[in-house]
């Protein structure tokens, strides 16, 4: 045998070897997870991935090896077992669907578990969609947006702009704007055309699940930063900064928070920034919920930093979720680099409903902002009265709470409740909160209601 066809064969062997371990890795890891499902843990333990990491990192050392590919080839072992271990988790959306099927039934819920205003859109909506058809829209188009969209929204975007020294705003232009089928996808496009498998990202929870989810998906490892009821829901910098390594790619902003309310301070959100433009991230900055924030609310785009990803979308600001659109405000470079994967999964976002949005824009939604602001008082008010523990949110439209009751298990909770008409969304959907519920501010009457509901079967 040659010397190449030996190695080759070696190559075979130890490759082949890897895999026969992978499946015992894979095995035990399930292990791991029913246990862990058994006795009330979650599946990321950001200390045990740590120890693990430092092994690997030492190990590198004795051996020689190329430190970033072993951990990156680490996360992608970390990757799998978080995969198998996250089966039956319970979320919003399986509570939705749960209640969706109760109602097929003939029960009456009430959806405290929905993440969507539960009112009209504007009357500017209806009038475009009687409109749309004649005005010819309908095309194959560009994957970015039609253009007349785009520049609206550049200009939209101006306004949350700071000046710069010479007392100019930071300009944005139609080219750093395309528009997607909704937040979610430009998430989607962000996390899986700007990283590559084996890169890191960070996550502030509670969050969203779909940048875990994402990333998973992608192949990209998610270091989780956990904030508490105690601290307000606020990470610390330190905490930001011990989650980066020479793997990290990207940290994840979501201000207002879904589902605490919280509104990042100005200073930490400077301290972030900074953190981002040492290490060379991107900063994703989930921005949809703006419309009903406070007034310390900020956008990252105020630093002009050419590494940030805006997130937006008409789905709560002029409760539109279900019309699916959204868009993103970036460098054109990163643009360019999302649009590639828009095109070739979608062509275009539908031309109707682009036209749809861009004659919603016209209308005044200040009145949404203020339906929104009296329910969330109106649900912080009967949570307050039924003893729920919280930190009273800044913006969006949830509650974030927990019981008084230790070791309050709130998947179970909900269960009950749902057997009671009532959905809400376990805490454990967000991240390692068990404990807490997620709770939406709808409509005063049915909200309260609910809140009777929920406070009776809390006595239990
Ligand atoms: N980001 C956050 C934080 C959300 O809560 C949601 C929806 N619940 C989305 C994005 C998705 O928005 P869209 O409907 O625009 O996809």
């Amino acid at each position: 045998m040659s010397d190449i066809e030996e190695h080759r064969k070696k190559i075979e062997e130890i490759t082949l070897e890897m895999i026969k371990l992978l499946k015992t890795r894979t095995d035990i890891a399930k292990q791991i997870g029913d246990a862990k499902a058994s006795l009330g843990m979650t599946v990321t333990d950001e200390e045990r991935e740590n120890a693990l990491r430092t092994q690997v990192t030492k190990l590198c050392k004795e051996i020689d090896l190329d430190q970033s590919t072993a951990l990156k080839f680490l996360n992608l072992l970390l990757n799998e077992s978080v995969k198998v271990q996250s089966d039956g988790k319970q979320t919003h959306l399986s509570v939705f669907l749960k209640a969706k099927a109760l109602e097929e039934e003939g029960k009456k819920i009430i959806h405290l578990e929905v993440g969507e205003p539960d009112f009209q859109p504007p009357e500017e909506v209806k009038t475009a969609l009687e409109e749309v058809y004649d005005k010819g829209y309908g095309k194959y188009g560009s994957p970015k947006g039609i253009t007349e969209l785009r520049h609206v929204l550049a200009m939209e975007c101006a306004g949350w702009n700071k000046k710069l020294d010479d007392g100019v705003l930071t300009p944005i232009h139609t080219d750093n704007i395309m528009i997607c089928p909704g937040a979610r996808f430009a998430v989607y496009l962000a996390i899986t055309t700007l990283l590559n498998p084996g890169d890191e990202i960070v996550v502030i929870e509670p969050s969203w699940p779909a940048y875990k989810d994402c990333a998973l998906n992608a192949g990209i490892k998610v270091r989780t930063i956990k904030t508490t009821l105690e601290t307000k829901w606020e990470p610390s910098i330190e905490q930001i900064n011990n989650a980066i390594n020479e793997n990290t790619k990207m940290i994840i902003l979501n201000s207002p928070n879904n589902p605490t309310g919280k509104v990042l301070p100005e200073k930490l959100l400077d301290d972030i920034i900074q953190t981002a433009k040492d290490h060379d991230l991107y900063v994703l900055s989930d921005e949809i919920y703006s419309e009903y924030a406070n007034n310390d609310w900020k956008s990252v785009l105020i630093y002009n930093y050419e590494k940030s990803i805006v997130a937006k979308s008409f789905s709560k600001s002029h409760a539109m979720t279900g019309y699916r659109i959204g868009w993103v405000v970036a460098e054109p470079s990163i643009i360019e680099k999302m649009s590639k994967l828009q095109s070739l999964s979608l062509t275009n976002v539908s031309e109707p409903i682009q036209y749809v949005a861009l004659q919603a824009l016209k209308a005044n939604t200040s009145e949404n902002t203020r339906i929104i602001k009296s329910r969330l008082d109106a649900l912080v008010k009967t949570a307050k009265d039924i003893g729920l523990e919280f930190i009273e949110p800044d913006g969006a439209m949830y509650l974030f709470a927990k019981t008084k009751y230790k070791n309050f298990d709130a998947t179970k909770f909900s269960e009950k409740l749902l057997e009671h008409g009532v959905a809400i969304a376990p805490g454990e959907g967000f991240g390692d909160y068990k404990e807490f519920f997620r709770i939406t501010a709808i409509d005063e009457t049915k909200l309260k209601e609910g809140m009777t509901i929920l406070d009776s079967v809390l006595k239990e």
